[in-house]
């Protein structure tokens, strides 16, 4: 038998979620972004699950060969461009478009062509300051980048520091002073702009496509507004059974480091997760778990290969008891809240050794 440690993946929820980001896009062309395995959820089965989606935006060019031969026939774009000149031939060969963003890259693709028929954007750079030519350089580079044979402009993509609700439009680098530096080039052609947040929340974003990320896996890009209250639904459950429990005195120091200490004899129950599956080890005492229908707070240093929680209010736990460490009842945000990280890194995180297991709902 394996470890009782398990992620399932909610296919019917992936669907829902695009859906969902279908309708804030407004008729834009929906990019699913899959990286990082899909945030997670691996990358074949989020292809399969976004199968309505306009294309697949991701990182690494071997995943987008890889769902090419999984049977993808739409876009694809590689939102971070190719990293290597032998790069270039493989994305004429499987048909994927690709971003450029600074002149090394321009270099290269004068020196690999003439090419039939090889898809770029022009990534601008509108105030986040990580990859793009300044706005004012957009008009030379995209006349450069015509007048290689076989180059197809496709058009201009940028990307939000902070497109979520929470942040202040008074700091540095907000959608609309964002928006302001890209200027008229807002209204190119295949202007492709917002991320989830974006989609969602800044109707003042225009362009002709998005490229929806975290909301597509049911966790809200603003950690302060619930999934539910987007009508997104988590795809994403880690969950593990306890496999032992422990009646400790008062006074009794559970875990490495005896972090956490018990004020009454309590029921400590050992769960098989640790962080060697991705459950941050920086988690606090008190970091929520479901378990038997309520909430039970975790109870010292997370192991690698296990963790403990406090059961002492909970009479119907016992050893075989799953508990959901995130999922639909304890979202992967408010884990991450308490980690002092974003739940993007806790799906991204979740580690190799974790079976997976794929429900329909
Ligand atoms: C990851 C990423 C996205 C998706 O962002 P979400 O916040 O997950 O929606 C969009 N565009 C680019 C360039 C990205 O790297």
């Amino acid at each position: 038998m394996p470890r009782p440690i398990c992620a399932t993946i909610h296919m019917g929820a992936l669907k829902h979620n695009l859906q969902r980001m279908r309708r804030a896009a407004e008729g834009r062309f929906v990019w699913a972004v899959v990286k990082a395995n899909a945030y997670g959820h691996g990358l074949l089965r989020a292809a399969k699950a976004f199968a309505d989606a306009d294309g697949l935006a991701m990182i690494d060019l071997c995943d987008a060969q890889a769902v090419r031969e999984a049977g993808w026939k739409k876009r694809i774009m590689l939102l971070e461009g190719f990293f290597d000149e032998s790069d270039i031939p493989l994305l004429e060969k499987y048909d994927i478009e690709t971003i450029v963003h600074n002149r090394p890259m321009i270099e290269m693709l004068k020196a690999h062509a003439p090419y039939r028929d090889l898809k770029v954007h022009i990534k601008v750079n509108s105030g986040m300051n990580r990859l793009g030519f300044l706005p004012l350089e957009e008009k030379v580079v995209k006349e450069e980048l015509s007048r290689i044979k076989g180059v197809h402009v496709m058009g201009v993509v940028t990307h939000f520091a902070n497109a979520e609700p929470s942040y202040l439009s008074e700091k540095p680098a907000s959608v609309s002073k964002q928006l302001a530096r890209m200027g008229k080039l807002q209204d190119e052609t295949d202007v492709c702009m917002a991320n989830s947040a974006a989609t969602l929340w800044r109707h003042e974003v225009g362009g002709d496509a998005v490229r929806a990320g975290v909301a597509l896996y049911g966790a809200s890009p603003d950690s302060k507004i619930s999934s539910r209250e987007l009508d997104i639904i988590p795809a994403m459950t880690l969950s593990a059974k306890i496999i032992a429990i422990q009646d400790v005195a008062k006074g009794e120091a559970v875990g490495y480091g005896s972090r956490f200490v018990t004020e009454r004899p309590s029921r400590i129950a050992v769960v098989a997760c640790g962080y060697a599956d991705g459950y941050p080890r920086c988690a606090p005492d008190g970091t929520p778990t479901f378990v038997e229908g309520k909430i039970a707070p975790l109870a010292g240093a997370v192991s690698m290969d296990m963790l403990t929680i406090d059961i002492t209010d909970l009479k119907e736990a016992h050893v075989g008891s799953v508990v959901e460490l995130w999922g639909k009842n304890i979202s992967v945000n408010d884990v991450a809240g308490y980690c002092g990280t974003i739940g993007y890194e806790l799906m991204c995180a979740l580690a190799l050794r974790v079976p997976v297991v794929e429900d329909e709902n």
